[in-house]
């Protein structure tokens, strides 16, 4: 909520820059749409393991899959911002899997064809992807490398017209569904960053994909892959040869700056909640709300995602000036993780035993968020990059 009013939500208030009108009346499209296509059936989803293909085909017809692509690709010729704005709303889906397999197609998986690809890799793969027929997923993690990105192994060989492509992959989001996944793959000599690019690989003899159980996010595929002996032709390279990993940092900053809005706004819908729940329930002959240890707690709790909410603002107006961001970013998506983490957790208490239960939303929300500091970047990462911008 961009108003930014954590205490009284839905108090009116200028929109907070970057946003602006034009932003805050896409929110409201963007969340009648949360409220009637998503919301709804979170539960159902979360508990079948899967959402449909629908919400994808929806999503499209409602033109949210490409607000920051040109119209000439089908999108709707905005920008980052826009997305941001989606972003923002789909942390009130009440599902975090869903979010999370809406975010990494359009969040992670067609951003480096848009920068990256060739128009006609933008015809094949993105236009597609905008229109929801083909649903992305970008393949980096492997079992022997996940915080260490440079030590990948999976090998494209070069032969005849294109690459084999031999290996596995690990926790990729999409990755059972998916029409084609960005694939960082080893090229080069080089065994560390200067030899991995990209391939788009497409569903085929030889890639395997398996979905794996987990905590939280339990409507999204997170999967396990393995290629083997699988042929990419030469036109599905993204990017230059060996180039690749240019294009992994590339795309770092908007995934991260996605992961914070998305807890900022994860936090505010617990905090609104909550706020509701201790108005309500009573115990010893007075609302839960009206003790003074309630009440400090929501205090505290409304300064953390304020705060959280001010340092990921803070690098969008950056990010959408098109100005360098690692350092402010790399601290937003630190902060707001495991901001988010500790906020439903103090929600959860304050529900008591019903914050327990799978019946109330703080049991579901607790487990999703888990995954914030730990995806896209663990905690003790973002600390090290951090530590290397002070020169250490
Ligand atoms: C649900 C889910 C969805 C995901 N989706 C995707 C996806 O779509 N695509 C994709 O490519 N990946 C995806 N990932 C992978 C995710 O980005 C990695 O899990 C993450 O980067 C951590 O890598 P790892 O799991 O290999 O942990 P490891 O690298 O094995 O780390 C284990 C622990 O060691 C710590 N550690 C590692 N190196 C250091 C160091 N130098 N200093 C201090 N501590 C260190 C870590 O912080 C962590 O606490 C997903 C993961 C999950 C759980």
């Amino acid at each position: 909520m961009a108003t930014a009013d954590v205490i009284k939500p839905g108090t009116a208030r200028a929109p907070v820059p970057p946003f602006t009108p034009e932003h805050e009346e896409l929110r409201e499209t963007c969340r009648r749409f949360v409220a009637a296509e998503l919301a709804p059936y979170a539960t159902q989803w979360e508990e079948e393991r899967w959402f449909p293909q629908e919400v994808f085909e929806k999503m499209a017809a409602a033109g949210l899959l490409g607000l920051k692509y040109p119209e000439s690709l089908g999108g709707q010729g905005g920008d980052y911002l826009h997305d941001a704005v989606l972003v923002e709303e789909l942390a009130r889906c009440g599902s975090g899997g869903l979010a999370a397999g809406i975010g990494a197609h359009i969040g992670i998986a067609t951003p480096p064809i848009f920068k990256f690809g060739t128009e006609e890799q933008k015809e094949r793969f993105l236009a597609p992807a905008i229109r929801g027929e083909s649903i992305g997923a970008l393949a980096i993690t492997e079992p022997d490398a996940g915080s260490d990105v440079a030590g990948l192994k999976t090998h494209a060989a070069k032969v005849d017209g294109g690459f084999l492509v031999n290996g596995s992959k690990m926790f990729i989001t999409n990755g059972v569904r998916a029409g084609f996944w960005v694939t960082a793959v080893r090229t080069g000599a080089d065994p560390r960053h200067g030899g991995i690019s990209f391939l788009i690989v497409e569903p085929q003899e030889g890639v395997h994909t398996s979905k794996i159980e987990k905590l939280g996010w339990h409507a999204s595929d997170t999967a396990l892959m393995s290629f083997d002996d699988v042929f990419v032709p030469e036109e599905n390279l993204l990017g230059e040869l060996d180039g690749g990993f240019k294009l992994i940092m590339a795309n770092f900053q908007w995934e991260r700056l996605l992961m914070a809005l998305g807890s900022v706004e994860g936090a505010q819908a617990a905090f609104e909640k909550t706020l509701e729940y201790v108005g309500e329930r009573q115990a010893f002959g007075r609302p839960i709300g009206k003790y003074q240890v309630s009440r400090h707690k929501l205090a505290e709790c409304a300064v953390q995602i304020q705060a959280g909410r001010d340092l990921t603002y803070h690098c969008l107006r950056l990010f959408h000036a098109g100005q360098d961001a690692m350092r402010e970013v790399t601290m937003a998506k630190l902060f707001t993780q495991r901001m988010c983490v500790d906020v439903i957790d103090d929600c959860l208490q304050l529900h008591g035993g019903a914050g327990y239960m799978a019946e109330y939303p703080m049991e579901r929300a607790l487990r999703d968020a888990r995954l914030g500091p730990i995806g896209g970047g663990t905690d003790e990462i973002m600390k090290e990059i951090l530590g290397k911008t002070m020169g250490l």
